[in-house]
């Protein structure tokens, strides 16, 4: 929407514009990245291990902290210390973080995912995978080996950076009283949150949250359309959330103040992130995730950490709190952003949302063409990409 680009011209612009050679001079902030993974990723996280320590932390050196609800075994781990000179720490993910909560009814959730199986949503009949996104939602910043940090930056398996970040982009965050940094927006998969936004919804209507600007982000205009009906209910069953006596309440939710508001599917694409852990610990996002979780949509439909940190923020920053990191460059799967001013980029773009979907081929392509790629981009943005 014209007004949120107006806004993001005003509040985020990109931190540091030209080539540098790499600042450390300064102290760096209380910061370290998390990257959840399994023993079996261990080739893609070294992957993304060389990525990001080429293009950024062999000069910054912050710590990583490795999560896992299993136990890593001693090939992960020592080999993971081989590829980077910071501190390593690994972390087990226990139960109380990691699966079905005891309120929740197992037989009716299970059937849940069995059906988002053969439905073939994607990764909707795997339980680990509804696990994983529920524990991106709500518990990552609790684990105890976060407990000291204030930031972090989440890394994945097999992602890859191609542009060098010469400087220390939580600094930066911190300079410039930024919560929320991404590098790609995207629009989610419809069938995996059929009644995400109407919780998402609810909440900000409950808890009488004003929109600070960014909340319409996510919000499809519907100038001419009659109110969605009344009857357009959440679909999530209540009886999921029956499986612990004396706490079989679902939220109460006003469908009546969904009318009209629908879900545009945008959200910032979570394998990335750079944000301050406050934000996760505050109330406000406590709130927020219980009431999400309530409804037993991480079980019934298959809700990403993604849209849940997104609308979060939604409901709860502002556009001059987020970062759009148009500077990095950056792919994850088929997905990814270019800094730079490469053939297929010079269209004009949507600064907020901005996906470039490559097939193999083209891939390789543009692998050699960023190979060979070494000279400063138009602004002085997106310098040393390789
Ligand atoms: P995608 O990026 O959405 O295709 O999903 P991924 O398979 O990459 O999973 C997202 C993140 O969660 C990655 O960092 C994975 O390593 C991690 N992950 C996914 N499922 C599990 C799991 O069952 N156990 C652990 N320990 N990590 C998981
Ligand atoms: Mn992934």
């Amino acid at each position: 929407p014209p007004a949120i680009k107006k806004i993001s011209e005003k509040y985020d612009k990109v931190f540091v514009t030209g080539c540098l050679e790499p600042d450390t001079s300064k102290p760096r902030a209380n910061a370290a990245f998390v990257v959840l993974a399994r023993n079996k990723e261990l080739d893609g996280v070294i992957q993304s291990m060389k990525s990001i320590e080429r293009h950024f932390n062999r000069w910054y050196n912050y710590p990583y902290v490795f999560l896992n609800d299993g136990d890593f075994n001693s090939t992960f781990k020592d080999t993971v210390k081989n590829y980077t000179n910071a501190k390593v720490e690994f972390g087990k993910v226990g139960p109380e973080m990691w699966g079905f909560p005891e309120w929740i009814d197992r037989k009716v959730a299970k059937e849940g995912i069995a059906k988002q199986g053969d439905a073939a949503v994607m990764y909707g009949g795997l339980e680990s995978y509804h696990a994983m996104c529920r524990f991106y939602s709500g518990f990552f910043y609790k684990h105890p080996l976060l407990a000291k940090y204030e930031w972090y930056w989440r890394l994945e398996p097999e992602i890859k950076y191609f542009c060098d970040i010469t400087y220390d982009p939580f600094l930066q965050m911190i300079e410039q009283n930024k919560t929320y940094g991404f590098t790609i927006a995207v629009k989610e998969l419809r069938e995996t949150v059929p009644n995400l936004f109407r919780y998402a919804s609810a909440f900000k209507r409950k808890n009488k949250v004003a929109s600070q600007g960014l909340w319409e982000m996510f919000v499809e205009p519907q100038p001419d359309k009659e109110p969605e009906a009344a009857e357009d209910k959440p679909q999530i069953p209540e009886e999921i959330t029956r499986g612990e006596p004396g706490r079989n309440t679902p939220p109460e939710i006003d469908y009546e103040a969904m009318e009209g508001e629908k879900y545009n599917m945008c959200h910032f694409w979570s394998n990335f992130e750079i944000a301050r852990l406050s934000f996760f610990r505050s109330p406000e996002y406590e709130e927020f995730f219980q009431m999400m979780d309530r409804s037993g949509g991480f079980w019934m439909e298959r809700w990403g950490d993604a849209p849940i940190h997104s609308l979060a923020a939604g409901a709860l920053l502002g556009p001059r709190d987020i970062h759009y990191f148009r500077d990095f460059g950056y792919r994850h799967t088929t997905i990814q952003h270019c800094p730079a001013n490469a053939p297929a980029r010079q269209l004009p773009r949507e600064p907020w949302l901005e996906k470039t979907t490559l097939d193999d081929r083209k891939r390789i392509e543009e692998d050699r063409y960023w190979e060979d790629y070494d000279t400063p981009k138009e602004n002085g943005v997106g310098c040393r990409c390789r």
